[in-house]
């Protein structure tokens, strides 16, 4: 099916982005990789009179490193952040993820600006983001302002970005040196999203766990933190029993429905056994037993 019709715009600046973004409130969109909004146009689920596109706006696609974190521009495309050896350094958690969106075709124009600004609770990022503590720049009419990714996503599809904002960095902080991450993601075919997945992201204090974030994706109405999972392991010697119980606390704080991809009651399961494997393959990569 055609999309309805709409203006399109290719500005090539970020501030010519915001005035056009300014001038029709809650009537214009920024076209990213078009891989989430192209379809919604043409299967008429929305209709958008006004399109602008950031793909001739310079200087917002790059993966840098500097002293304190790893800064990434929205305009960066999913296979540059899989193909990374910075992110596969740095980040496992991030090139697990990037790895398993989707397909090749779909990692070579979707960008990681878009697959966080749409909020689908199915996308893979938003769960990464939040357990790696990321943080996000949005620039709109009057500057730049710095949201966390935790409080970045408000509901489904809904997230913290005003009509005439865009998000222009994601800022990932270092962790300490005895840290590790996992992404665990079950799917029911190789190009999928997934019936479930889950984010965690570990730092260990000798033998004891110092800091834990764990986040979940396609479970809930939004990606958020497992709070009580986390307290779980936060300074627990990170043995069978610390990491069942965490597994059990995000099973059962999960939100999952039923639908196409299996019963509530399967997910749970399914949400129990993938969180166990990324706790323990975040401790392992965290340098833990
Ligand atoms: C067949 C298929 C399978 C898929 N499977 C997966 C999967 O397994 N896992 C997964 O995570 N995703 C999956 N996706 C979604 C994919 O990752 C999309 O690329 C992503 O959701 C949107 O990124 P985009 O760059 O294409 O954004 P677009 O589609 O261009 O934009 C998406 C939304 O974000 C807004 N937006 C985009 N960039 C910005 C910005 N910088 N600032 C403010 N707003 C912005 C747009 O206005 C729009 O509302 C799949 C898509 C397809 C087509």
């Amino acid at each position: 099916m055609n999309p309805p019709t709409f203006e399109y715009f290719a500005p090539t600046g970020i501030d010519e982005v915001i005035d056009i973004l300014a001038k029709y409130p809650g009537e214009a969109k920024i076209l990213a990789g078009g891989q989430s909004i192209i379809p919604l146009l043409k299967s008429r689920i929305s209709s958008i009179p006004y399109l602008v596109s950031l793909s001739e706006v310079k200087g917002l696609s790059y993966i840098d490193e500097g002293s304190e974190g790893v800064r990434i521009g929205a305009m960066t495309i999913d296979s540059d952040l899989e193909n990374s050896d910075l992110v596969k350094k740095r980040f496992p958690i991030l090139h697990d993820a990037t790895e398993q969106l989707a397909d090749p075709l779909v990692r070579n124009v979707g960008t990681i600006g878009g697959n966080l600004s749409h909020a689908d609770p199915a996308n893979d990022l938003p769960a990464v983001m939040i357990a790696l503590g990321a943080r996000f720049t949005l620039r709109g009419k009057g500057g730049s302002r710095e949201v966390e990714a935790k409080d970045f996503f408000l509901d489904t599809f809904t997230t913290a970005l005003e009509p005439e904002e865009v998000l222009t960095e994601i800022n990932i902080p270092f962790w300490g040196k005895k840290s590790g991450g996992a992404y665990v993601k079950f799917k029911k075919n190789t190009w999928n999203f997934s019936v479930a997945a889950v984010a965690v992201q570990l730092e260990l204090d000798g033998n004891r766990c110092r800091k834990a974030h764990i986040a979940t994706t396609s479970v809930s109405p939004k990606s958020g933190r497992m709070e009580k999972a986390e307290k779980a392991l936060i300074g627990a010697e990170l043995n069978d029993h610390a990491i069942s119980k965490a597994a059990a606390e995000v099973a059962t704080s999960s939100e999952p429905v039923s639908d196409s991809y299996g019963p509530e009651e399967y997910k749970r399961e399914i949400l129990r056994r993938i969180t166990r494997e990324a706790i323990n393959k975040a401790l392992s990569r965290a340098g833990g037993n």
